[in-house]
């Protein structure tokens, strides 16, 4: 935060489509960049006397979010409708969750560089989504459209919102935290994440009060927030927004705010609805959501480790820093096939090739680490006779290249195309001596003392060897040879 005399009240609601096949209430499939209104049936269109069915799978989902969010899966939760008239929404109601949500209470855990931190999590529920509008005619807003028409193959789609505690305090905390949110949720199969799709959005509910007060200021709702960079200049604008209304003298209205990212402006939308403006009532349509508790036990033994506990083991024992593990545990792919190469070779130089010098060659090909012709089992030989000095660091990038085009094993690459190192000193000797004479001027400039010339000599020994020599070595006898020392 700009100013010490104020302090920045920050909750955010995420809402994650689930990764489910078919819709929350009926068997239409799920898509993204179909025809529009072909996956629709009576019940995601809201033809009278349709009936909705609960989608098993959300359920199952929203069970498994909950226990990486550390909350309790509630014994029974209860769908309710929440009532608003919009084009987008055909029934005039959302189906939702409102009094008896189907997760309470949790606490997610974050790292960042200063170490851990935790976000109380309120609650967790079920709801669908709306269709989609789309505004033709003008720049595809609706204001300056000429008409506006709907797309039902989002209507019905399974969200879970997700409400946190007002315990962030700035905007680059609000984005650390969603960041990690979301890997967790993806790596756990929750959803996609896809937030430039919309799979995943997260508004922000944010208040000021002068440093040290309890009380919180009025709050506005900052959305339309699709990425992290957006997460957290918007809500760094609102914040700068509301103190400066307030150093004004002025008072903060509570309403709903719209983040422009082009112009970095925010614009209100509405003033913003109470609960009660929505007439909440149980759905009387579905049943109450009664999960197995044998079921949520099984689910909760079921999950992998949490990315969050995975990066921590990674710094406490294997030596990684903060900055390896937040890179390499990116994906549960790139993870394990990290955890493959660091079983069989020193982890901090397995954080390095996988990290450098493995990814920048295969993102040439377009190919990701866990898909290369690069197992595990021979990038860690590739490190281990780099370590071992069995051939030289750029032979041992040189041998990962043959490896990445051909899949062959490293050390048959090493012996056909001789790039093992040199060992006899004498033959090093030797290169340098005779480098040395037919390079006088050179040679006489670092006896000069221009030690810059030693990177001249080590090139050409690299030439004259075929990268056969250890450079560092080259470096040391260059010098002891010209110079006598
Ligand atoms: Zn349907």
């Amino acid at each position: 935060m700009s100013d010490a005399r104020w302090e920045a009240v920050i909750g955010i609601e995420i809402h994650a489509q689930l990764l489910t096949r078919t819709k929350m209430f009926c068997g239409c499939a799920l898509s993204f960049g179909d025809d529009p209104n072909v996956h629709t049936c009576p019940v995601c269109l809201a033809h009278p006397g349709a009936l909705p069915v609960t989608n098993r799978e959300a359920v199952r989902l929203a069970i498994v979010a909950g226990h990486a969010l550390g909350c309790e899966i509630a014994e029974r939760s209860v769908f309710s409708r929440k009532n608003y008239f919009y084009p987008d929404l055909p029934k005039a109601y959302q189906i939702s969750q409102y009094d008896e949500p189907v997760c309470l209470g949790g606490t997610f855990r974050y790292l960042t560089e200063d170490g851990e931190r935790t976000v109380g999590i309120t609650r967790a529920h079920l709801e669908e989504d709306a269709a989609k509008l789309i505004h033709t005619g003008g720049d595809g807003r609706r204001a300056g459209a000429e008409s506006s028409v709907v797309d039902f193959n989002r209507g019905g789609t399974p969200l879970l919102e997700i409400v946190t505690e007002p315990d962030l305090r700035s905007g680059a905390e609000a984005a650390a935290f969603l960041k990690q949110l979301r890997q967790t949720l993806v790596q756990l199969g929750v959803t996609d994440g896809n937030m430039e799709q919309g799979s995943m959005r997260a508004d922000a509910n944010i208040s000021v009060r002068p440093a040290g007060r309890e009380a919180f200021g009025t709050k506005t709702e900052l959305k339309n927030m699709n990425s992290f960079t957006f997460l957290e200049r918007g809500i760094t604008a609102e914040i700068a927004r509301q103190i400066a209304v307030l150093e004004d003298g002025g008072t903060i209205t509570q309403e709903t705010l719209h983040y422009e990212p082009t112009p970095g402006e925010i614009t209100s939308l509405r003033s913003k609805e109470e609960a009660h403006d929505y007439r909440y009532f149980p759905e009387p349509d579905l049943v109450p959501v009664v999960p197995d508790r044998a079921w949520v036990e099984e689910i909760r033994a079921s999950l992998p480790e949490l990315p969050i506990d995975r990066r921590e083991r990674w710094m406490r024992d294997l030596g990684l820093t903060f900055e390896d593990a937040e890179v390499l545990s990116e994906t549960a792919e790139l993870a394990g096939y990290f955890e493959a190469v660091a079983a069989v070779a020193p982890p901090k130089s397995a954080a390095n090739w996988v990290r450098g010098e493995l990814r920048a060659q295969l993102r040439e090909r377009g190919e990701e680490p866990w898909e290369s012709e690069v197992t595990p089992a021979a990038l860690g030989e590739i490190i281990a006779m780099a370590e071992a000095r069995e051939i030289s660091m750029p032979n041992a990038k040189a041998v990962l290249a043959e490896v990445v085009a051909t899949g062959a094993a490293p050390r048959e690459v090493v012996e056909a195309k001789g790039l093992g190192a040199i060992s006899d000193e004498t033959e090093l000797i030797a290169i340098v001596d005779r480098l040395l004479a037919e390079n006088a001027a050179q040679a006489q400039q670092l006896r000069d003392g221009r030690d810059k010339v030693v990177g001249f000599f080590v090139g050409q020994a690299m030439r004259a060897t075929q990268g056969r020599a250890d450079p560092a070595r080259v470096g040391e006898l260059v010098r002891e040879r010209a110079l006598g020392g």
